[in-house]
């Protein structure tokens, strides 16, 4: 049985922190990018998907 969901964590695009965890479809093309709040940068950045290691 395929697996239908990945975990990935959200990377911060300010300062490259790792700060949410989340899983995605893996039906759905491209990757996620959401904007999140960072508590290192203080502020609403955008977020994009990293490879859970
Ligand atoms: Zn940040």
């Amino acid at each position: 049985m395929a697996k239908m969901r990945d975990d990935v964590a959200l990377v911060c695009e300010g300062c490259g922190r790792r700060n949410y965890m989340t899983s995605r479809d893996l039906k759905k093309e491209g990757k996620l990018h959401i904007k999140k709040f960072c508590n290192w940068c203080r502020i609403h950045v955008l977020h994009k998907e990293a490879k859970k290691k």
